[in-house]
């Protein structure tokens, strides 16, 4: 394992260096020696030593990146596929569009190295609609690529042709999940699939696609310059590597910060290197610490690791990496109609607890924040959020797709850590946040 003083950022080293998105000065930091090893190995090794390297995806769920791999089956006669899933928008997440603005090639020669083992000969970058400047930075990578003959005809000189195509989404952000996201590539309406099969059996056009996040491709090629031994050990038991969080909310120094797996969500908002903490004055009140779906923490539940393993056994998850930080002056109600609001708005109707669940959450809070609520409206929303999924759930929902699970998940938490907030909105028939009831959401 790492100490704090001897970390070394992987991701982001080159973040804030002039040109650092360019081949020629990703390059000249050793881009692209990591894909020249790969190339000398058989392909079911380069999964091997993914595996080995205890690689977990950056993306959400935290799946094991070469166990996922090895999931695509060596018998199937139809063309593999790779797919970037850069379509980040899950609220509190803004690591992705740093890589493909500041280290695009990073992640390209990840997606070289995965297709090779793969045996894929066709990659699509599906990348969200809004993020225009990370979209022309990562074109202009592409181009970059085939012309040095890493993308192409042949893979740096290797008879093996590699396609890589960036498409645009809509802004939809169900077509982040991942098979709405191939649904949205085949052309057709962003709706969820039912799995399994998974991708990697069956995906896009029927074919076996594995579906990667940017941060989790750009972690490959360090796997391959150094070794899987040395990226598993920057890491804890079950997780290789470093990763990125993205603070935001009421804290003196939000940002992304590439971070040890070891840091615990303390550390990450009153460290010197990180947050810095609160304004003076103001003291935590809330922690989401993996985006908006993520179950909430209270103050003396931030001991705890920012990493997948140690954040399921606090029943919340790491997700993808966006911790929120809300302080003693944010009206938890409107904190949790905010986060249902986005929920509501987004969910694609496809299936019934989902589509009706999420709009009565929203009616629901809204009459509690503005002190037209009774108890028994506690109660509802308790039970509409349970008919979306249970608590504790993780992939226990009702629903096609998790993002049911991620619109009752904060409802559960907020209810179980803060249910006095929601009283004494009833009891005093207004918000006793006043005016100023937005906080970290303001
Ligand atoms: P999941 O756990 O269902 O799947 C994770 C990955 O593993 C998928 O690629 C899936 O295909 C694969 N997988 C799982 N079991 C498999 C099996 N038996 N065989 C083959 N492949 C298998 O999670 P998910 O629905 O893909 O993602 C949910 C997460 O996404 C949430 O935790 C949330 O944090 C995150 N999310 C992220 C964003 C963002 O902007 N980054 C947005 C929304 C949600
Ligand atoms: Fe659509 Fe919601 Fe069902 Fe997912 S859970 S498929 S977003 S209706």
């Amino acid at each position: 394992m790492t100490t704090a003083s001897a970390f070394e950022p992987l991701i982001s080293s080159a973040w804030g260096q002039p040109q650092s998105w360019t081949l020629e000065h990703y390059r000249k930091r050793g881009g692209y020696e990591s894909l020249k090893k790969a190339l000398e190995m058989a392909p079911a090794a380069i999964i091997d030593e993914v595996k080995k390297s205890n690689l977990r995806g950056r993306g959400g769920a935290g799946f094991p990146t070469g166990l996922k791999w090895s999931f695509v089956p060596k018998d199937n006669p139809k063309p593999k596929y790779l797919t970037v899933n850069a379509d980040e928008s899950e609220p509190g997440t803004f690591k992705d569009r740093y890589i493909l603005s500041l280290d695009p090639h990073m992640m390209l020669e990840g997606i070289a190295i995965a297709a090779y083992a793969l045996g894929v000969h066709t990659c699509y970058i599906y990348m969200r609609g809004e993020f225009k400047h990370p979209a022309q930075r990562t074109q202009a990578a592409i181009q970059e690529a085939y012309a040095a003959g890493i993308f192409g005809k042949t893979l740096l000189g290797r008879d093996y042709e590699l396609n890589c195509y960036l498409v645009r989404g809509a802004g939809a952000y169900i077509c982040g999940e991942e098979t709405a996201l191939l649904e949205s590539l085949e052309g057709k309406k962003g709706w969820p699939r039912l799995k399994p099969p998974f991708p990697a059996v069956v995906g896009l056009f029927g074919s076996p696609t594995v579906i990667n996040n940017v941060e989790t491709l750009s972690n490959v090629p360090h796997i391959f310059a150094r070794g899987a031994d040395w990226y598993s050990k920057l890491g804890t038991d079950k997780s290789g590597g470093t990763r990125l969080v993205c603070l935001s909310g009421t804290v003196n120094r939000p940002g992304v910060y590439e971070i040890p797996l070891q840091t615990t969500v303390s550390e990450l908002i009153f460290g010197d290197k990180y947050g810095q903490g609160l304004p003076a004055g103001r003291s935590v009140k809330a922690v989401i610490p993996g985006g908006s779906s993520a179950p909430v923490l209270s103050p003396n539940e931030l001991d705890v690791a920012l990493e997948f393993e140690a954040l399921r056994l606090k029943q919340t998850m790491a997700g993808s990496g966006g911790v929120i930080v809300m302080d003693d002056t944010s009206c938890m109600v409107r904190c949790l109609w905010r986060v249902a609001r986005f929920y509501a708005e987004e969910s694609c109707g496809q299936c019934t607890p989902c589509r009706e669940g999420t709009p009565w959450q929203t009616r629901l809070l809204r009459k509690i924040e503005e002190g037209r609520g009774e108890m028994a409206d506690i109660e509802m929303l308790s039970h509409v959020a349970s008919s979306i999924a249970p608590y504790p759930p993780m992939g226990l929902g009702n629903t096609i797709c998790a993002l049911g699970d991620a619109a009752a998940l904060p409802t559960h938490s907020f209810l179980m850590r803060f249910r006095a907030e929601f009283e004494a909105h009833i009891h005093e028939k207004r918000c006793p946040f006043g005016d100023k009831p937005w906080g970290a959401f303001g």
